[in-house]
C-alpha cells in the first residue's frame, strides 16, 4: 500500500486499485478527525459511544477528500458473519449519516452500481475490497476471526461468480492494516476451530497458526480466495498490523476495547 495526503488528509491506497481509474478507493487513518479520546480523532463508527455529531463530521471530512457526498457511503451493521448482500440502488447511502440505517446483519457488501460507496469500518478485524476489473463489480468485506472461519471471503466470492458471472481471474483484492500475526494471539478453542474449519490440512494450518497460539488472519483469508480460484498475483495484502501502529490504526485490543473505527471503502465512479 502507499500512504499519500489528499487534502491534507492522509489515506492509504492499494497499488494493483490504483491502475483503475473508474474506481475511487480508501482505507483511512485514526488521523485528522474531530473525535475527543478515545475515539480520537476520525473515528467512522457511529456504534461504538462516540458523539454522533462527531462521527458525522469525521465521514464529511473524508467525503471532502474523496470528492464524493457523504450520503454515497453506504455501511452495514457488522455481524462478524458471512452474509453477503447485494447493495442494490436503494440501499444507497444506507448507515452513510447514522447506525440505525445501517445494511442489516452482513459483513459482506456488492454491487455493481456506479455511485454508492461501499464501506466496511474495524479496529483489528480485516477490511477486504474487490474489484473484477472486467464485469466493474466491487465488494467489500469485513473479517475478524470469527467471519474468516465462517468464511465471509469465500463466500464473497462465490457472490460474484454465481450472481455475476465473474471469472476469478478477473478479481483483485485488497487486504488492508488489521491485528497481525505478530500479535495476535488466540485461545486454544480458536486453534481448535481452525484446525476444524480448514480440515486438519498441514499446509493451511501452518500458514494460519503460529507456534500454536498467534493467529494470522491475513493467510487465512488468502487461502480463501486462493481455494475459489483467485490468482496470488491479484491479492495484495498490506501486511499492516494495528495492534503494532496503533497510533496511526485503531486497535480494538491495543487500546482496550473503547475506541474508534477506520472504514475501507471502493466505488465506481459515475
Ligand atoms: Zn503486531
Amino acid at each position: 500500500m502507499i500512504e499519500k495526503s489528499i487534502s491534507s488528509l492522509p489515506l492509504w491506497f492499494f497499488r494493483h486499485f490504483l491502475e483503475y481509474k473508474e474506481i475511487s478507493h480508501f482505507i483511512s487513518t485514526r488521523i485528522g478527525g474531530y473525535s475527543n479520546p478515545p475515539y480520537d480523532s476520525l473515528n467512522l463508527g457511529f456504534h461504538v459511544g462516540d458523539n454522533p455529531a462527531s462521527v458525522l463530521k469525521n465521514r464529511e471530512r473524508l467525503a471532502m477528500s474523496l470528492g464524493i457526498s457523504v450520503e454515497s457511503f453506504t455501511t452495514a451493521a457488522q455481524i462478524h458473519d458471512c452474509n453477503v448482500r447485494i447493495i442494490t440502488s436503494d440501499l444507497k447511502g444506507k448507515g452513510a449519516t447514522g447506525y440505525n440505517t445501517a445494511v442489516k446483519d452482513t459483513d459482506a457488501m456488492i454491487t455493481d452500481i456506479p455511485g454508492i460507496y461501499l464501506m466496511v469500518l474495524q479496529a483489528d478485524c480485516v477490511p477486504i475490497i474487490f474489484l473484477d476489473f472486467r464485469k466493474k463489480i466491487i465488494g467489500v468485506v469485513h473479517a475478524g476471526w470469527k467471519g474468516t472461519l465462517r468464511m465471509v471471503t469465500k463466500n464473497t466470492v462465490n457472490v460474484f461468480m454465481e450472481k455475476f458471472s465473474s471469472s476469478s481471474d478477473d478479481i483483485i483484492v485488497g487486504m488492508g492494516p488489521s491485528i497481525g500475526p505478530c500479535c495476535y494471539i488466540v485461545g486454544s478453542e480458536i486453534i481448535n476451530q481452525v484446525k476444524k474449519v480448514f480440515n486438519n490440512k498441514r499446509e493451511y494450518i501452518n500458514e494460519i497458526i503460529k507456534n500454536d497460539k498467534y493467529l494470522d488472519l491475513w493467510n487465512a483469508n488468502k487461502i480463501q480466495l486462493m481455494e475459489m480460484g483467485v490468482p496470488e498475483k491479484n491479492i495484495e495484502i498490506a501486511r499492516i498490523c494495528t495492534f503494532c501502529t496503533h497510533t496511526t490504526f485503531f486497535s480494538y485490543r491495543s487500546l482496550g476495547g473503547e475506541t474508534g473505527r477506520f472504514g475501507a471503502g471502493i466505488l465506481l465512479k459515475e
